[in-house]
């Protein structure tokens, strides 16, 4: 208990600065319509204010966010005091919570039967109705749950609110729906058509966008001019009779919804009554794979005790009813702190800024870490250790951080930095002019060496199968791999004692052992085989992914020729020399899909003398390090010719008619150009086609395809 003060003081500033920035954001959201946080960052907010007032109850203050509801009204508009007040609804994050309300209710209830109603939350803005001896008189939004704003002319002009009740409602002349005072409540919402229009407009004409729809709605029915809102196409749902049991006689709110239909409202057609807190559940969870096919916004399930009595029994608290829920659906934004910006070495030398944060739950799982990028990055979000951040997933996959809460720094916080020294080797770094990225320059840094060996073992390059991250570490340590070309020494015994670094419940240490070993070196030796294009990708050259490997080994076919075109003299733009006649005296730069930047990039990685080193050994153990040259029995008849391909073939796919015309000695190209020899076109060929036309360049269809494939023949250009 001796920390106990400390802990209070330390909990008493956090809850100060959180009801600071959640006042804040109260008032960009609901007096000016404009929030700039998400609702998930937000509700994080009042969550972790939630928490410390429920271990520290005497830090609850009146004025407290978690105690109210809403935003007082604008003077705008005339103020309406509500008959009856306006409540906010509690949360429930997930099903355990859903859970613990479900029990609160039972430990209520007890053994009496006890219905739910479940309604989806309609992401809009509440929205109170009152009608006299059945025509509307007053329309008012839920202001700060005591007194709203009165909004009647505008929301007059929303086509689903009906001006007068259905006379129908109850067939009896005596209902409220021809006589006395009937309240109604219900959520004004925009459809995400009308949502996606307005926003679209107001681009056009340079006005500020709406962050969400329910802003959008909030600030439409609270227009000046209610020919605006009438052009803003609202729509309403409306869920509640206030008072109902007195209003219209009935028990229950599956009953009062069955009235408001009768009466001409909009109700939300997916209302369930549920008889087990089972089947609420079920409902809840299944609820979410609606959200997306519907044409509007819910952010969740509201749950209800149907039966009026036990909902008097139930009762309220200062802000919500306790006899509903909302069940809100996971939050794809969450807020945390950042404690740590680390920085990565990749294995071409790029230093990465990763945030380390305290662990979240985003979207079904725990995240505590998620890549910056660059400095710039870091610098454009303007994130530093110790600030709140708030964190997602991106296409519910990749955690990212969105940015910092503002309001919440830490002070003394200081921009973030990039090093100026490597994190691994403590080499120097350097970012070239107008690159996002900064290199770590040392090509013997460790930790561009264990990503280097990664890379040329993963599935896409050599494809070594099990030698994974942590193998190669420990291999690393070990001294038994300094380089790829050292794979190829391992042998099973080396193999079998390798340490893992861990120890067995007896202590003695976990070792690789002779199965994983024998499995490794015949993985190794597979690899032996591939070809060289995988080689040339797996070499790691900057630039030079799989496409480019394969356009490079196919132009080339051995790592010796493609060090002599290397070591070729080009010249440098510049005076004198002009960037078509550098073009032209480069090698690689001049093949088709390479260009300047890449073959700069292949020129330094084979003009250094420890990388050819590195080649010449692989070729001595065993690597492929040239194409094997096609056999002697297919006349090459198509040397010298370059096609192109496009369209859909019917015979065959576009890589098995490559692949024969590769045979004959054709080259096959991806793009037109003056140097195109013929141009074979299939069904539905696109702008190849017209390039060709446009260049003159003769076009051969299928059949004539067929011909030369068959016959070996060079195809005779079509006159005409
Ligand atoms: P709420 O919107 O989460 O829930 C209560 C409301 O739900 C009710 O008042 C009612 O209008 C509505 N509702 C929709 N369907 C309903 C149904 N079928 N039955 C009953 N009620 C239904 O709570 P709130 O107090 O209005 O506002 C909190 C919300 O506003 C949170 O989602 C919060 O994230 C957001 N907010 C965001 C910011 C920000 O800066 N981003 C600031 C303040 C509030």
């Amino acid at each position: 208990m001796s920390g106990a003060p400390q802990e209070r003081e330390a909990a008493a500033a956090r809850a100060a600065a959180l009801r600071r920035e959640i006042a804040r954001h109260d008032h960009a959201y609901y007096v000016l319509d404009a929030p700039e946080i998400s609702d998930d960052a937000y509700d994080a907010l009042v969550r972790e204010l939630r928490d410390i007032e429920s271990v520290f109850p005497d830090l609850v203050t009146s004025d407290s966010p978690t105690q109210r509801v809403g935003a007082p009204p604008s003077s705008q508009f005339a103020p309406v005091t509500h008959a009856q007040r306006m409540y906010s609804l509690d949360n429930a994050m997930d099903l355990g919570e859903l859970d613990a309300w479900l029990a609160r209710v039972g430990d209520v209830v007890g053994e009496r039967e006890c219905a739910f109603v479940c309604e989806l939350k309609i992401d809009g803005s509440s929205l109170s109705l009152t009608y006299e001896d059945g025509v509307l008189v007053r329309a008012a939004t839920r202001g700060d749950g005591r007194t709203g704003e009165d909004i009647t002319a505008n929301v007059r002009t929303i086509r689903d609110v009906p001006l007068r009740l259905h006379e129908a409602a109850d067939g009896d002349a005596a209902s409220p729906a021809t006589r006395g005072a009937v309240e109604v409540r219900g959520e004004v919402y925009l459809p995400l058509a009308a949502f996606e229009r307005i926003n679209a407009e107001n681009e056009e004409a340079g006005l500020p966008l709406f962050a969400n729809p329910r802003n959008a709605a909030a600030g439409a029915v609270r227009q000046k001019d209610p020919a605006v809102t009438a052009s803003r196409e609202l729509a309403t749902f409306v869920y509640q009779v206030v008072d109902a049991r007195r209003a219209l006689g009935v028990a229950r709110q599956s009953e009062a919804l069955e009235w408001l239909r009768r009466a001409g409202f909009h109700v939300n057609p997916d209302v369930v009554v549920c008889a087990s807190a089972d089947e609420v559940r079920a409902y809840c969870t299944s609820a979410v794979d609606k959200r997306d096919a519907l044409p509007y916004e819910i952010d969740g399930v509201v749950v209800k005790v149907d039966s009026f009595a036990l909902q008097d029994e139930l009762g309220y608290t200062s802000k919500a009813p306790r006899w509903a829920i909302a069940f809100k659906f996971p939050a794809e934004e969450k807020t945390t702190v950042l404690r740590d910006i680390r920085v990565q070495v990749g294995r071409t030398g790029a230093l990465t800024p990763l945030a380390e944060f305290d662990p979240v739950t985003v979207a079904g799982s725990t995240i505590a870490r998620a890549t910056l990028h660059n400095a710039d990055e870091v610098a454009r979000k303007d994130v530093r250790i110790g600030d709140t951040i708030i964190v997602r997933k991106a296409g519910d996959v990749i955690p990212e951080v969105v940015g910092a809460v503002a309001g919440m720094r830490p002070e003394g916080a200081e921009p973030w930095r990039m090093p100026e020294a490597c994190p691994s080797c403590g080499g120097p770094v350097w970012r070239p002019e107008g690159e996002a990225v900064t290199r770590c320059t040392n090509v013997a840094c460790p930790a561009q060496r264990l990503e280097r060996l990664e890379h040329w073992a993963s599935r896409g390059a050599m494809d070594i199968d099990g030698m994974g991250t942590e193998i190669i570490t420990r291999l690393v340590e070990r001294g038994l791999v300094h380089d790829v070309s050292d794979f190829y020494l391992l042998d099973e015994s080396t193999l079998a004692t390798l340490d893992m670094g861990r120890v067995k419940q007896d202590g003695t240490p976990v070792v690789l052992g002779p199965v994983v070993a024998a499995k490794l070196v015949a993985a190794v030796d597979v690899s032996r085989t591939r070809p060289l294009a995988r080689v040339i990708f797996g070499l790691g050259i900057r630039h030079v992914g799989s496409t480019v490997a394969e356009v490079l080994a196919e132009e080339f076919g051995s790592i010796d020729a493609l060090i002599e075109a290397a070591s070729a003299d080009v010249p440098t733009p510049g005076e004198g020399v002009s960037v078509a006649a550098a073009l032209a005296a480069d090698p690689i730069a001049r093949v088709e899909g390479v260009g300047p930047a890449i073959a700069a990039s292949v020129r330094a990685f084979l003009g250094n003398p420890d990388n050819q080193a590195l080649l010449a050994r692989l070729a001595e153990r065993g690597v492929r390090v040239a194409e094997e040259r096609r056999g002697p029995t297919e006349p090459q008849t198509l040397a010298g010719l370059t096609f192109v391909l496009t369209g859909a073939l019917d015979r065959f796919t576009r890589e098995e008619a490559a692949t024969a015309l590769k045979r004959l000695g054709a080259k096959v190209s991806g793009s037109v150009s003056k140097k195109t020899s013929f141009v074979v076109a299939g069904a539905d060929a696109g702008s190849k086609y017209d390039k060709a036309l446009a260049l003159g360049v003769p076009v051969l269809d299928e059949d004539a395809l067929v011909r030369v494939i068959e016959t070996g023949e060079p195809p005779v250009a079509p006159s005409g």
